[in-house]
């Protein structure tokens, strides 16, 4: 088997075989359908989100979707709470990242924080691979990292009771990092990975990152079968710029997810390329991994559908529906091995649409496609 097929083969396996017994995905609706809350969000995600409707149109996908929007520059929560109760009765969502600005006063709450914490998606999972086709300083990458996604600080518990001094709390709890610690350890074994790294800062936030550091080492003892080892934070943005390979599973603490996350998405070419998951008891919300808006690339047929895309079939086989899942992302990797149709992110000249078109012509050249197939 050539090499380029043998890849796409073990590309972007969901990540969601963790979740069996765990996550239990919707029932499918009447005729076997399912609905999916759509949130198009800011930037680039309405284009992006229309071009994943397209190629699901195309290949016959049993999903319709829900849309919701969410105007993020409203003072009012009310679209936000429409899109979670919305979450709430599919299941399942698909989004584009919802702005937040920054000159905001403190009172207005991040609209994709809110989403997460409400539905209690504690667990963001992204697999950082180095792509068929695509340029980059480093090769052969290939890193899962787990990200606690409800606490840490992004807890939006920030005051200012004497003026010019500003308290910013940062929670850590024993029963978020035991779950998190948990849900990594399985992960690694499900998918037989060896090593699960957590990263941290206990030799300066001694309690809190303290706590979260013990909670995964008592985790750990309970997976003898695979090592763990720590790192302080900025030794692994060090390490991962200079010897990326060298790590295998990472479980961290919110903010340094964040950080670590765009490191590795920067690695394997950028924000365009790599998808991202976020995972609780009940509920699944997916998305690009890096979370960008892309608001200055909006609307100009420029931005990277890659990453939406992958996201999509993420999404897909959380559904069970793995054979569309498989079809769809080997026709996306395979024109990521086309040079000539790359955007300009990676390199390229192509736009977004003849990427879309490309992936289309592949998905066709596979054969005749009815509902009855799969
Ligand atoms: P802006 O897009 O206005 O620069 P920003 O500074 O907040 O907003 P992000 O949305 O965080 O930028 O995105 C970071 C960078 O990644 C930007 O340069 C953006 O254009 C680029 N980017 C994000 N998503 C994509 C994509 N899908 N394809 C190509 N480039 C992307």
């Amino acid at each position: 088997m050539p090499f380029f097929s043998l890849m796409i083969i073990f590309y972007f396996q969901p990540f969601s075989i963790i979740a069996q017994g765990r996550i239990i995905p919707p029932p499918a609706k009447y005729g076997g359908r399912h609905t999916v809350t759509l949130i198009p969000g800011d930037g680039i995600g309405p284009e992006l989100l229309n071009h994943v409707r397209e190629v699901f149109r195309f290949t016959c996908v049993p999903v319709d979707f829900e849309v919701v929007n969410v105007n993020s520059s409203l003072n009012s929560e009310d679209d936000i709470h429409n899109a979670i109760t919305a979450i709430r009765r599919n299941g399942v969502a698909l989004k584009g990242n919802i702005e937040t600005n920054h000159i905001m006063p403190p009172s207005h709450k991040s609209r994709n924080n809110l989403l997460r914490t409400s539905l209690d998606l504690y667990a963001n999972v992204m697999h950082c691979q180095s792509l068929p086709g695509v340029q980059t300083r480093h090769k052969n990458i290939d890193i899962i990292i787990i990200r606690e996604n409800t606490e840490g600080e992004y807890s939006s518990l920030e005051h200012e009771s004497v003026s010019g001094v500003v308290e910013s709390l940062k929670i850590i709890t024993r029963l978020n990092s035991l779950r998190i610690a948990d849900y990594a350890f399985r992960l690694a074994r499900e998918k037989g990975r060896r090593r699960v790294t957590a990263v941290h800062k206990a030799n300066i936030m001694k309690l809190g990152d303290g706590l979260f550091l013990q909670c995964c080492k008592e985790v750990a003892s309970g997976y003898p079968d695979i090592t763990f080892d720590s790192m302080i934070v900025d030794n692994t943005t060090m390490q991962l710029v200079s010897k990326p390979q060298q790590f295998d599973v990472m479980v961290m603490p919110n903010l340094y997810g964040n950080v670590v996350s765009n490191v590795c998405a920067g690695l394997v070419g950028g924000p365009g390329l790599v998808p991202g998951a976020n995972y609780g008891r009940d509920y699944a919300v997916f998305e690009t991994a890096t979370r960008n808006t892309g608001k200055s690339i909006a609307d100009r047929n420029i931005a990277n559908p890659t990453a939406m895309l992958l996201a999509s079939c993420l999404m897909l086989d959380h559904l069970k529906l793995h054979e569309y899942a498989t079809l769809i992302r080997n026709a996306i990797l395979t024109t990521m091995n086309e040079t000539r149709l790359h955007t300009a992110d990676i390199g390229g000249q192509g736009t977004t649409s003849e990427v879309v078109q490309s992936i289309m012509n592949i998905i066709q050249s596979s054969g005749p496609r009815t509902t009855a197939q799969y």
